[in-house]
């Protein structure tokens, strides 16, 4: 691993740009806080400065300052990133918008909610659910991650399965440029296509096109009613034959989460739980709707020439200790030591094959792999845990995360279903977008920040 070094490489600091901006600091603590996100990337430095904006007028100003004196700038929500997007080293100043944490309001007939970015996704949840709606984009990381940070990776979860990620509940925005300008994009209408989707352009842009500062969500009508069930098979090929059969059934769960017998492991050891005793991997399947208990009868249908056992939850409570069986997966895998995490997608009738390509990955570069997956949306997290002074960015870690995104290649598929590109995997970029796309993609993005100080050497 990297020694870290405290100092700034840059000749003059970056941060003595930022000295009249009221929110920023050069404190130590809390530079290193600011350093990296969740994951495992350790940079080598830290950054010069860091910027706690408040307010959008604090952002434009940060970004007035960044903007005259050619200073990069990172964006920062709530640090739970999985792709080191949010990472930041000397030289470089971190905009961190995790103060502008108002809901501004809910409009539960148009069922629209106007956040600022900083609300983590579960407090948006919660108002939400005061009006009998919620927000569909749940990542695992709903308790812990903002909504800014979810717009920047077009995050997924597990509602996405029948409601679609991120870009499919965001309506508009309010974003600062590089140069300081306020733009909005889309509408607070559920349907309008004036002029080109800017919206849809800055959702999974990582931070590179501009800071979003204020989102227009769509939400939905809470369910009357939901169904779950737990369903065991010997292995986790089978379990991903089971998840096929599902799809090609053509029933639509709310969630169809899966989990491999050694992270089943993990979460019975932190948890108390006992899903190992039951099979070698675990498919939590959820239906919702007037209809859930019947849809839920198909998927016992689809999935019962192939489990070891099926479990359907008797109650609320039953079913929401199964969803959080599957939250507690990546906590329960950090326990075990360092994490690096693949976020491959494919087509979903391809899922067993993956995991057999997973194995021999293993065995090939002789790291542990451990594997969760959204189901229902052909999105595996391949998890390799090192020890804890063990390098992600190099070795066997950093060999597995390439063969991976083969892997997915080879089967139809992409490097990054959900988590972003980041820092972590912008060397496979160009291979799976292909030439004319990548000189597209740097046009846009000197479009929107000529002199490329947002978030550089990230994601395109
Ligand atoms: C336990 C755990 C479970 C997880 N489960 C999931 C999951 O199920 N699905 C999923 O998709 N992800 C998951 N993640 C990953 C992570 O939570 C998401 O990527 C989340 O969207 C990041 O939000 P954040 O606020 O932490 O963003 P950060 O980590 O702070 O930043 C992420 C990226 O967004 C940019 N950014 C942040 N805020 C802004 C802004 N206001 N304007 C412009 N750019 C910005 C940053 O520069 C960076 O590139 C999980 C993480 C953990 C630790």
């Amino acid at each position: 691993m990297p020694e870290r070094s405290t100092e700034s490489d840059s000749s003059v600091s970056a941060g003595a740009a930022f000295a009249a901006h009221p929110g920023a600091t050069a404190d130590l603590a809390a530079r290193e806080a600011a350093a990296t996100d969740r994951s495992g990337y350790v940079p080598a430095s830290l950054p010069d400065a860091v910027v706690r904006c408040e307010s959008v007028d604090d952002v434009v100003e940060a970004l007035r300052l960044a903007h005259a004196r050619g200073v990069p700038v990172v964006p920062r929500g709530a640090g739970t990133g999985l792709a080191a997007g949010a990472s930041a080293h000397a030289g470089q100043v971190v905009v961190d918008v995790r103060g502008m944490n108002r809901i501004l309001s809910i409009d539960p007939v148009e069922m629209v909610a106007v956040v600022e970015p900083g609300v983590l996704n579960a407090e948006v949840n919660a108002a939400a659910a005061e009006y009998g709606l919620f927000y569909a984009p749940d990542p695992a990381s709903t308790a812990i991650c903002s909504i800014g940070g979810n717009i920047a990776t077009n995050a997924g979860g597990m509602w996405c399965a029948k409601y679609g990620v991120t870009r499919e509940s965001v309506l508009g925005l309010r974003v600062v440029l590089a140069d300081g300008r306020v733009l909005r994009t889309g509408r607070g209408t559920i349907k309008g296509v004036t002029g080109y989707d800017l919206t849809a352009l800055l959702i999974g842009s990582e931070g590179t096109l501009g800071i979003v500062v204020e989102a227009t969500l769509r939400l939905r009508p809470r369910p009357v009613r939901t169904e779950t069930l737990a369903a065991y098979f010997p292995d986790v090929e089978t379990a991903g034959r089971a998840a096929s059969a599902i799809t090609a059934a053509r029933i639509q769960p709310s969630i169809l989460e899966l989990m491999d017998g050694p992270t089943l492991d993990a979460v019975d050891r932190a948890e108390g739980t006992r899903h190992r005793e039951l099979g070698g991997a675990f498919l939590l399947a959820q239906t919702d709707g007037f209809g859930a208990h019947l849809e839920l009868d198909e998927i016992v249908r689809a999935v019962e020439p192939f489990a070891t056992s099926i479990r359907r939850a008797a109650d609320e409570g039953e079913a929401a200790a199964l969803v959080k069986a599957r939250r507690d997966a990546i906590p329960a895998l950090e326990r075990l030591g360092r994490v690096s995490i693949g976020d491959i997608a494919m087509p979903r009738n391809r899922l067993a094959d993956a995991f057999a390509g997973l194995e021999e990955i293993a065995a090939r570069t002789g790291v542990r792999i451990f594997s969760v997956a959204h189901a229902a949306d052909g999105n595996l997290h391949p998890i390799v845990v090192v020890g804890p002074d063990e390098s992600i960015t190099e070795g066997p870690a950093k060999a597995a995360l390439g063969e991976m995104f083969h892997l997915a290649k080879r089967l139809g598929g992409t490097l990054t279903g959900e988590h972003g590109v980041g820092l972590l995997k912008r060397e496979w970029v160009a291979e799976e977008l292909g030439e004319t796309s990548i000189e597209l993609q740097h046009a846009i993005k000197a479009a929107f920040d000529p002199g490329g100080i947002l978030n550089p050497g990230k994601a395109i």
